[in-house]
Parts: C-alpha cells; sequence; structure tokens
C-alpha cells in the first residue's frame, strides 16, 4: 500500500493527481492540498488536505507543482519543520524552478531524514492530462517507489544523474526550445517577406536542415497545421510568459556555472516584449505574427 501526496493542483497539478487517483492500487490513498481549496474538489477519490503538512504527515510519497522556486522553499520549511523522522518519505518536486533553490531544498529535506528528487516534466497540459509527460529526473537511477509513482503519471523517464540534473536538463532543453521557436519564427517571417508559398516552404525545411520541433510540430504559421497553436489564434500552447520563465532559469543557471550564453543575452529580451504587449498566455510560436506586424 502506498500513501501517496500532491500539492499543488494547477493547470499541470491537477491533471497529474487525477492519474494517481485513477491509476493507483485500491488500497492506495491519495492525500491533497493547493492554496485555492476548490482545487481539490476537482480530484475524485483523492483526501483533501487542509494544509500542506498535513500532506506530509499522511503520505510516503509526496509529489509538487508549483510555479517557483520561493514557493517550493515555502512549502518545504513548513513540511522540514512538521515532518517527523519515523520511516525515510519521499518527495518528487515537479515544478521547474532554479537549481539554487532545489539543491537547498533537498539538503534541508536531506538533513531531516528525506529524501528529496528533482523530476521537472516536458509535455504540457495535453501530456498531464493523457498520462504521457516526460520525467526528467535528479536521481542516477528511477526504480522502486520513485518509478511506481512517476509511471503513474508518466511514460518516459530519464535519470539524469545526481539531485538537480533533472533540472539541468529540463533548462537546457528549453533553452533549446526557447532559441529554436525564434529562429522559426523569423525565417518563416523572412521566407513570407520574400514571396514564398509557406505550404511549400513548410514542407521543404520539414526535410531539410531547418527542422525542428518548432517547424513539424508547432509550425508558427497558421494554416499549415490545423493541429499547432497558431491554426487556433495561438492559443492553448506553451505559453510565452512560462517560455520566458524557463528561458531566464536556463540563463540563471548558466550564470551560476560561470558559463557564457552568447544568444542568452538577447533572447530574453523577445518574450519580455510579447509579454508587455499583452501576449504572455498566447503560444510562444505568437512571435511570428508579430514579426509580420513590425516589418
Ligand atoms: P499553475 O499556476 O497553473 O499551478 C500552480 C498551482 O500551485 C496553483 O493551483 C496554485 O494555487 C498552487 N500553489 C501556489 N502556491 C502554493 C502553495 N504554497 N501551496 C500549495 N499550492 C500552491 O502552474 P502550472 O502551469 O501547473 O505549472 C506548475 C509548474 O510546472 C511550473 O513550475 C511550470 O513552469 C511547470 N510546467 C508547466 C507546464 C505547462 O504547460 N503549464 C509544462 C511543464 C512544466
Amino acid at each position: 500500500m502506498t500513501r501517496f501526496g500532491f500539492i499543488g493542483l494547477g493547470a499541470m497539478g491537477l491533471n497529474m493527481a487525477r492519474n494517481i487517483a485513477a491509476k493507483m492500487k485500491p488500497s492506495d490513498t491519495l492525500h491533497v492540498f493547493d492554496v485555492a481549496p476548490a482545487q481539490a474538489d476537482l480530484v475524485p477519490g483523492a483526501i483533501k488536505a487542509s494544509r500542506v503538512s498535513e500532506v506530509a504527515a499522511n503520505a510516503d510519497t509526496v509529489i509538487t507543482m508549483l510555479p517557483m522556486g520561493k514557493h517550493v522553499s515555502g512549502v518545504f520549511n513548513e513540511i522540514v519543520a512538521a515532518v517527523g523522522r519515523d520511516g525515510q518519505k519521499q518527495f518528487i518536486d515537479s515544478s521547474t524552478i532554479d537549481i539554487a533553490t532545489s539543491r537547498a531544498v533537498a539538503s534541508k529535506v536531506a538533513a531531516a531524514g528525506h529524501r528529496f528528487v528533482d523530476a521537472p516534466v516536458s509535455g504540457g497540459t495535453a501530456g498531464a492530462k493523457a498520462g504521457t509527460l516526460t520525467f526528467m529526473v535528479g536521481a542516477p537511477e528511477i526504480e522502486g517507489s520513485l518509478q511506481v509513482a512517476l509511471e503513474l503519471m508518466g511514460k518516459r523517464l530519464f535519470a539524469c544523474g545526481q539531485q538537480s540534473s533533472g533540472l539541468a536538463a529540463k533548462l537546457a532543453n528549453n533553452y533549446i526550445l526557447a532559441l529554436t521557436n525564434l529562429a522559426t519564427s523569423e525565417g518563416f517571417a523572412l521566407a513570407k517577406h520574400l514571396g514564398l508559398d509557406l505550404a511549400t516552404f513548410s514542407q521543404l525545411v520539414d526535410v531539410s536542415s531547418g527542422q525542428s520541433w518548432s517547424s513539424r510540430v508547432n509550425n508558427p504559421v497558421p494554416g499549415v497545421d490545423a493541429n499547432t497553436p497558431s491554426s487556433r489564434d495561438y492559443e492553448n500552447g506553451f505559453a510565452v510568459d512560462l517560455c520566458r520563465k524557463d528561458l531566464l532559469l536556463a540563463v540563471e543557471a548558466a550564470q551560476g556555472a560561470a558559463m557564457d550564453l552568447p544568444l542568452g543575452k538577447h533572447a530574453p529580451a523577445v518574450y519580455t516584449a510579447l509579454s508587455e504587449a499583452g501576449l504572455g498566455k498566447k503560444d510562444m510560436s505568437i512571435l511570428y505574427k508579430t514579426l509580420l506586424d513590425h516589418k
């Protein structure tokens, strides 16, 4: 029998917790908490807790899915202050946060006799709902109760190494994504200005060296692919604000590792401008549209 806990039931966490509730064994339990209490009512079969420490007290494996490092820090200050040393508990943090905070929280939790694993995800809300997330795990191996918990929510699990290496993988991947989206949006805007037929150009790129996830799966040109956010007015995709957040975290991580990221000096300003133009909730590929508007 496993006693699961879940803290942070937002766009991602609610779907992840629902998958745990739906797939766990009949003898398992799931204890949930969110600062917005109504969110906990949306997880059928879960036991609603009235505070974070109650989840930690009643569960052996607790997943957190919170917005930023300050939220993770605050939640674990409360957990560490309240949790005893009877049996080792496992805390899996799937939030995308800064590496320094994750390391600091991990050592506090370890000092209290428990385990803290960073396990950020890719796959977005669609992957969270379908239970097909990819987990990037800050552990040398994924086995036992860690594997059991992650497989309730995801399909692909990558053991990235020591604590915080899951976050390192997530931030490096999303750095590539942020820049690929930028290059793809600019490239397609250039093609349009040069008078190319974009349906043909898109097919060409997809079998040529300019292809990427941004051209194949998330093409920025409306109508090229009916399934992309660009074909639904850039709604329900990977939000500009989240892309900007991850990009800034990647740049911060590079600074922490005394590394220079030349493009990282310029790219955040592009996404900041989109945000300031009121496009923060739109899919990141809306950059293409704004490039057409500003010839
Ligand atoms: P969200 O804002 O929709 O959800 C966060 C939830 O945490 C909210 O329900 C909020 O009420 C709750 N919360 C905040 N502080 C809390 C506290 N102290 N105790 C308990 N609950 C608290 O965010 P999201 O889109 O679900 O993203 C969560 C994390 O996952 C972020 O780090 C994000 O970068 C990452 N992520 C998001 C996506 C995505 O597509 N949305 C994809 C991959 C990773």
